[in-house]
């Protein structure tokens, strides 16, 4: 396990919280989802009543590593402000870190809050140069990593940090690494996997990794059809990886080997088009038409599926079961979302497409955990080091 902001003491203390302010924000420059900041809220107000100096980073949008004031965290500095009922002092200067940001975090008394410039205005953030982490590392004392989605990531604020002073995690990081880590290592069994999205070849490596650390896999969406046609089914004009039909045929045979249970569509909905409102007819999994796309899975397949969830004790789930951003072909995400939630034991749901089907059905509720970071969570799952993790210390 790795130490948390519980586990040092902050009073007094310059802290350098890495939060995830990452948030959209429309054409006027408004906040559209404010999320991410309200979720850093409870490490930020720990600090703050336990007398931290709170220097708060983050990156936002696309800057290119140059000041790009389109991507200024001005709005995040006074949503937070709201959220937390707390001045957040905000400096913006083009270095990022320069003589005002200096002073600026100098001059903070203890359970004030001051936000730094955008990261990524500098290019050296994302190329984790040691000249930037140095300069971040000389405004504070203690690092706090409370930014998982871009914990994959060996970025200065990220990682290089933490070279310089005691890294620790805040509570978002320290609840993902919770219940990814327990996963990992000690899930309650059975534990399924449920894998969906749109290609097989981007889910290779995670696949690999759990056919040693679960019982049972199951596969929707997309990247189902290069496993179906591997083994000799007919697809139609499904989605296809011919480069991957044969590394698809090892996975199959390497789970029999390893005694994983692996689940593929028995049915699936198929249209002719790419498109909502496309006719669409149930076809068993065996015989897709010629010219018809699976687009979801059938009902008998939600069926099964549903039932193998309720059936286990720990589930992850990353990607969708089909194409669920069109109302007609989301049936099948909308089952495991349901199952997941009505499932006993503990759920945990990693990916950022399918995180957001639990909100657009509206079925957060029961899910034990929502990941914050889609690629990172990818990453964890695939058993890769997260620098933004390994750089915490260790209890
Ligand atoms: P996540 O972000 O949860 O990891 P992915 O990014 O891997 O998920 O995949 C999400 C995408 O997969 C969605 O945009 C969805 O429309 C697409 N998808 C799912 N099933 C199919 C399918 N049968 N055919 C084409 N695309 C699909
Ligand atoms: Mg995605």
């Amino acid at each position: 396990m790795k130490k948390t902001v519980k586990d040092i003491d902050v009073k007094g203390k310059k802290v350098f919280v890495r939060c995830d302010f990452n948030v959209p924000v429309d054409e006027n420059g408004n906040i559209t989802d404010d999320r991410r900041i309200a979720g850093a809220a409870p490490t930020i107000e720990y600090l703050i009543e336990q007398g931290a100096k709170v220097i708060l980073a983050s990156h936002m949008g696309r800057p290119k590593g140059k000041p790009d004031m389109k991507y200024s965290l001005k709005v995040v500095a006074d949503r937070l402000s709201e959220i937390i009922s707390k001045k957040v002092t905000f400096v913006s200067e083009p270095e990022v870190v320069g003589e005002k940001t200096k002073a600026a975090a100098a001059a903070l008394a203890d359970g004030e809050v001051l936000l730094i410039e955008n990261v990524r205005f500098r290019e050296e953030e994302t190329k984790n140069m040691p000249e930037f982490s140095a300069e971040l590392a000389e405004l504070a004392e203690i690092f706090v990593n409370d930014a998982f989605g871009t914990a994959h990531r060996a970025h200065c604020s990220t990682a290089g940090i933490a070279e310089h002073m005691p890294a620790v995690s805040g509570f978002l990081m320290e609840k993902e690494i919770r219940f990814f880590g327990n996963l990992m290592e000690a899930p309650e069994r059975p534990f399924t996997a449920v894998l969906g999205g749109a290609k097989a070849g981007d889910k290779i490596p995670l696949i690999k990794n759990l056919l040693d650390k679960v019982d049972r896999i199951i596969i929707g969406g997309g990247m189902a059809f290069t496993f179906l046609k591997s083994m000799g089914n007919e697809i139609g004009s499904s989605l296809l990886e011919e480069d991957k039909i044969a590394l698809t045929a090892e996975l199959l045979a390497e789970a029999k080997e390893k005694g994983v249970e692996l689940l593929l569509p028995v049915d699936v909905v198929c249209a002719s088009e790419f498109k909502n409102d496309s006719p669409s007819e149930i076809c068993s999994a065996d015989a897709i038409p010629a010219g018809k796309m699976g687009l979801d899975i059938g009902p008998k397949t939600c069926q099964i599926y549903r039932n193998a969830i309720l059936n286990s004790s720990s589930v992850v789930w990353n990607g969708p079961m089909g194409v669920f951003e069109m109302d007609n072909f989301a049936a099948g995400t909308k089952a495991v979302a349901q199952a997941l939630n009505d499932c006993s034991g503990v759920t945990v749901v990693g990916g950022g497409d399918s995180a957001a089907a639990v909100r657009k059905f509206d079925l957060e509720a029961n899910i034990s955990h929502i990941s914050t970071g889609g690629g990172a969570s990818l990453e964890f799952l695939e058993g890769k080091t997260l620098p933004g993790v390994d750089c915490l210390l260790d209890k």
